[in-house]
């Protein structure tokens, strides 16, 4: 690059305030340009090339190039590019994947309502359980109850679900009708001799006495991600769900499953609901949904959740939600063609496959002396790093060697993402064995970086 090209480069770039990163730090490093993708491959603007082992942001089913979603994106902008479908109007493309996501759907849903990102779907379905629980004359059942460490989102209703203290800290948040119980990690939380069933009923128990404590009929709704990804890739026990979902029936409280990250074959079936045995009132979908060519996301909602929606619409008159993008005609295309491709070329089963052979390998690791704990379902995986294997003990600064270690790893050209000290591996669906292999390889070469870096330390 010349230099006046380069000078209008660093102006550019300095011009974005970046989402989830130190923006005082940034002035200083600058960024990773991301120029071109290919497969599950990305390149940077010095042509370095790179395996997108999280997809992106746990999302590019498909991988960078799929030829198919690029016509489908491009004969549907010359079809119609845009409409919407406010006040009673429809297009095909929105209403062929409603139909679509309810008939993949792993318990009978009703209605599809379409937003642009997983937070907007958190914050629409706790829109739609108020409103609905007005309508039924229960005005006081509105909390909320989710989890720590769960990831639901960013915007102010979404981020208060969400139960990790960066997305509270100087914000005000959590809203106070969010409250969070437990995330069931048996190796992080579970008691000293505790085995994860007894684990699972202590974390049902403590579920339900919140739930006594604050009166059943306060409380609207319980969130939970299937696998829980962002807050570290967390695997629950064998037991949990089924646990959990007999206290919320008892006590009358929906469920919603956000399959944001889980949805379209990321567990190794369809839904996390599925491999998890999860029956829920509501499910959110996006990420792999479009692979993240277009944002889309999608709040299905059943028939108890609808009915008393459509009376309270047909009293005020209208259902005062929506944003313009809702159900984007080519979001949509994009979102049928992603689908049909995921259906045809079995990405769900393979999936499941490739996740087995990435747990197996990365299970190589368990004896090294950094790593505590090496977790995953179907192609989703973690591998966490400890300053003591026997104790588990955390590292004094927490992040850092797990910060160094995702460093290292994209110094290799890999890139993955640090949870903490979790290190997390959620390759694209097309992902090949040889690129499994490749993938450990270089997690390999990066962990043996980080573990001469901290025997260096002071
Ligand atoms: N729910 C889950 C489970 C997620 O993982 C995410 C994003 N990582 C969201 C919701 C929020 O989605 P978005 O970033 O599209 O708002």
């Amino acid at each position: 690059m010349n230099k006046k090209a380069c000078a209008l480069a660093d102006q550019d770039v300095s011009s974005v305030l970046h989402p989830y990163t130190d923006a005082r730090q940034h002035q200083v490093n600058g960024p990773l340009m991301i120029d071109r993708g290919e497969g599950i491959y990305v390149y940077d603007s010095e042509g370095k090339e790179y395996i997108e082992a999280m997809s992106g942001l746990w999302s590019v089913a498909l991988g960078f190039s799929n030829e198919r979603l690029i016509k489908a994106a491009e004969d549907q902008l010359r079809k119609l590019p845009f409409y919407h479908i406010f006040n009673g109007k429809a297009h095909a493309p929105s209403t062929q994947l409603a139909r679509q996501l309810l008939d993949l759907a792993p318990v009978p849903m009703s209605k599809v309502f379409f937003t642009n990102s997983g937070s907007e779907a958190n914050d629409t379905i706790v829109k739609l359980l108020w409103y609905r629980n007005n309508a039924l004359g229960k005005p006081q059942k509105k909390k909320l109850i989710s989890r720590l460490n769960a990831y639901h989102g960013v915007t102010v209703m979404s981020a208060s679900l969400t139960g990790l203290p960066n997305n509270h800290r100087g914000f005000d948040l959590p809203l106070p009708q969010v409250l969070h119980v437990s995330c069931p990690h048996h190796y992080r939380y579970g008691a000293p001799g505790e085995t994860e069933e007894q684990y699972a009923d202590r974390l049902a128990l403590e579920l339900e006495a919140l739930i006594l404590k604050e009166g059943a009929d306060t409380i609207a709704a319980f969130f939970g991600e299937p696998l829980m990804g962002a807050g570290g890739v967390l695997v629950p026990p064998r037991t949990y769900w089924s646990k959990i979902q007999a206290v919320l029936r008892k006590h009358d409280i929906l469920l919603v499953a956000d399959e944001v990250i889980c949805g379209f074959g990321r567990t190794g079936s369809m839904f996390g609901c599925d491999t998890f045995d999860i029956y829920p009132d509501a499910m959110l979908l996006s990420k792999q949904l479009s692979s993240s060519y277009q944002p889309i996301a999608a709040v299905l909602i059943n028939d108890h959740i609808f009915e008393p929606i459509a009376d309270q619409s047909h009293q005020i008159g209208t259902l005062g939600h929506g944003l313009t993008a809702t159900g984007h005609p080519v979001a949509a295309a994009v979102s049928l063609e992603n689908i049909r491709i995921i259906q045809e070329e079995n990405l769900v089963g393979r999936a499941a496959e490739l996740g087995a052979l990435l747990n197996e390998k990365l299970g190589g690791f368990a004896d090294h002396p950094l790593v505590g704990e090496v977790r995953g379902h179907g192609l989703i995986s973690a591998v966490e790093l400890v300053a003591d294997k026997a104790t588990k003990a955390r590292f004094s600064t927490p992040g850092r060697v797990g910060g160094y270690l995702a460093q290292r790893a994209q110094h290799h050209g890999f890139i993955t993402r640090s949870i903490g000290d979790a290190i997390a591996f959620c390759p694209p669906l097309i992902t090949t064995q040889a690129q499994i292999q490749t993938i450990v390889d270089r997690f390999e070469w990066a962990l043996i970086d980080t573990e001469r870096w901290y025997a260096s330390q002071p």
